[in-house]
């Protein structure tokens, strides 16, 4: 499952292209869906990885939460969609933790799904094992920019076109 750094990218770019300012800027707009492709992941403190978080059930409270306080359906949507690109990535990417995959369709089913074809590479926590913690993760990390940062350029590049 991709590191907080491919997530950030993946909220950014998606964010962006939806609602790219926020009614307070760019930047400020791309910190904001940098930090909510990383949130779901905030379920690592309370030992329920890769669960409710990572599922439309999530999805769609991230939804009706952003409605409410924005009142601006676009930027509910783009928030929502932020938040559901994390889902899509953890996906697409290796995961060496069980339960593998994600309770992607909670409430519906608990079911973890993951793809069969992997995009990204997991992500070691093994911080007591200096090759897969360091090199790993840094070769992991350099993927998801090789991957996800030109995704985010061009919706950058397309955000600044509208304007
Ligand atoms: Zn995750």
């Amino acid at each position: 499952m991709p590191s907080p750094l491919g997530h950030a990218l993946g909220g950014i770019a998606l964010g962006w292209l939806i609602a790219p300012r926020l009614g307070r800027g760019a930047a400020v707009a791309g910190v904001t869906y940098a930090a909510i492709g990383i949130a779901p992941d905030l379920d690592l403190l309370v030992g329920s990885h890769s669960t409710y978080t990572h599922s439309v059930g999530a999805v769609g409270l991230v939804f009706l939460v952003a409605l409410a306080a924005s009142r601006r359906p676009r930027v509910a949507v783009a928030i929502a969609a932020a938040w559901a690109s994390h889902l899509a990535l953890d996906w697409l990417g290796s995961d060496t933790s069980p339960p593998i995959g994600i309770m992607a369709l909670w409430p519906f089913t608990r079911e973890h799904y993951q793809s069969s074809f992997y995009v990204f590479d997991a992500v070691s926590r093994r911080y007591w094992l200096p090759d897969q913690f360091v090199w790993g993760n840094l070769r992991a990390a350099a993927k998801e920019v090789l991957i996800l940062g030109p995704l985010a350029a061009v919706s950058y590049w397309i955000m600044k076109r509208r304007n």
